[in-house]
């Protein structure tokens, strides 16, 4: 699914304008490599969070061994991980979002 007109922020994010610091936020589309743009209602500034890190809407749980996992490579949209045990449990698992 495209999406590319405004829409609402979930009401448990707290995002506030970098500039006026305004938490009247709306999500604005996405750029390039996927993240979420934002628009300051107030003052029609446009920003991105983190840019390095976009949020992830969820983790697995390793399918060997049912404990935590990390990322270890995030690439076209994918991000894979890699079970919190490695070397001694060698679960692996991938998202798209
Ligand atoms: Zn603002
Ligand atoms: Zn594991």
């Amino acid at each position: 699914m495209k999406t590319t007109a405004a829409q609402a922020v979930p009401p448990t994010a707290h995002i506030e304008c970098p500039r006026c610091h305004a938490d009247a936020i709306y999500g604005y589309g996405h750029i390039r490599g996927g993240q979420q743009r934002y628009l300051c209602l107030l003052c029609n500034r446009q920003f991105v969070l983190h840019p390095a890190q976009p949020i992830l809407p969820r983790r697995p749980a390793c399918p060997l061994c049912g404990g935590k996992m990390h990322i270890y490579m995030r690439h076209n949209g994918q991000v894979r991980f890699r079970c919190a045990a490695y070397p001694a449990c060698r679960g692996f698992s991938k998202e798209v979002y």
